[in-house]
């Protein structure tokens, strides 16, 4: 069973994309649910908000416990924010789980308008010559990435998708597209 966070932001999709891998999906909300999970997916939305009500639904600790216990997470835009170890330009009451050893800048990449899609290649996925299509809303970036950090994909000299361990992050939305690798592949990490 995999969890997707759905305290706020763009979790439906997640849960449609690892249904179509074959998994079974479930939307978390409640401590109780996530026991039930044996990985977790932290959507994009907005982190400030998200970050406020993760304490407010006392998910927060169960989480943070959960990471210290090593549970896999895949965590796509405002997901990477809250999983990164370092986050500039956030709100004052704003935290994070150091999750990864990345330090992000929120919003860097411009405002909704400058939204964008690019094609990159990613050679952990199937079909690694197939580009997989990348959309960034208003996405964080990655200004440092720690040597622990596999980056499987930059921008402009910047990660874009980076594999620590158990954890995922990209900084765009691999749910907005019917491409599913991603989401296998995260997947496949955890069988
Ligand atoms: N800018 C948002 C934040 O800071 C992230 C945007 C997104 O998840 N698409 O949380």
């Amino acid at each position: 069973m995999i969890g997707v966070l759905a305290l706020q932001g763009a979790f439906a999709r997640h849960v449609e994309a690892l249904e179509r891998c074959g998994a079974e999906a479930m939307e978390v909300r409640r401590p109780d649910q996530l026991e039930q999970c044996r990985a977790l997916v932290v959507p994009g939305g907005e982190s400030t908000t998200m970050a406020k009500l993760l304490l407010t639904f006392d998910l927060d600790r169960p989480l943070r416990r959960r990471l210290a216990e090593s549970m896999p997470v895949f965590g796509t835009c405002a997901g990477m924010i809250m999983l990164a170890r370092g986050v500039t330009d956030g709100r004052p009451d704003q935290y994070s789980y150091g999750a990864i050893d990345i330090d992000v800048r929120r919003n860097a990449y411009g405002r909704q308008i400058d939204s964008f899609e690019i094609d990159l290649s990613i050679k952990e996925l199937d079909e690694p010559e197939r580009p997989f299509t990348a959309v960034f809303i208003r996405a964080p970036l990655v200004e440092r990435a720690g040597a622990e950090v596999d980056i499987l994909a930059e921008v402009d000299g910047h990660p874009v998708l980076c594999r620590q361990g158990r954890i995922l992050v990209s900084s765009f939305h691999p749910e907005l597209t019917d491409d599913d690798r991603l989401h296998r592949l995260f997947l496949d990490s955890i069988s």
